[in-house]
């Protein structure tokens, strides 16, 4: 949605395939949906976006959307991802994450955190709850830096409940 593709976005689809064997389509890019905008606060209503997402996804089991536009939540005034669980349905503003980028290879940091935030969004979309440990993907990060601190995967308990929930879950033939 919007400028939110870049060169990393074929190892992130070929990356998160693997993980969750899944067959993952790119959709055609599409405009910002305008009424989600909100000029007060001149950022974009993630719940309407995420609504809207799942209405052009079409037949899909999970829909991520990624954005360079800014968020807001119904619970905070800037957000970096935003999932519902029942619409199966997301979206990450792909332009918070190139915020204070540090090191030598600053794509790489780039790339890694937009990793870590899809990991939380699909494991939330597969009904994990958010996890206590700060070195799991699911630890509900407030800051880019507690982002930096976790590892790109899950902890073992949250292992084990993903398996468990994928395996109940029913998906599309
Ligand atoms: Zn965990």
């Amino acid at each position: 949605m919007g400028k939110a593709s870049g060169p990393w976005l074929e190892k992130l689809m070929s990356q998160l395939a693997e993980m969750f064997m899944a067959q993952i389509e790119l959709a055609k890019p599409v405009p910002y949906p305008l009424p989600a905008f909100n000029p007060r606060r001149r950022r974009f209503f993630a719940h309407l976006i995420i609504d809207y997402l799942r209405e052009i996804a079409g037949n899909v089991d999970f829909v991520v959307g990624l954005t360079d536009a800014e968020l807001y939540s119904v619970h905070a005034n800037s957000v970096i991802c935003e999932t519902h669980l029942q619409a199966r349905s997301a979206v990450i503003s792909v332009g918070c994450l190139k915020n204070f980028l540090f090191g030598e290879r600053p794509e790489e940091v780039f790339y890694e955190r937009l990793y870590k935030e899809i990991l939380r969004a699909i494991g939330h979309m597969l009904g994990l709850p958010p996890c206590r440990n700060p070195r799991c993907v699911m630890y509900p990060s407030l800051s880019l830096y507690e982002t930096d601190l976790k590892a790109p995967s899950f902890c073992p308990e949250c292992e084990m409940k993903l398996k468990l929930r994928v395996g109940s879950i029913k998906f599309l033939e």
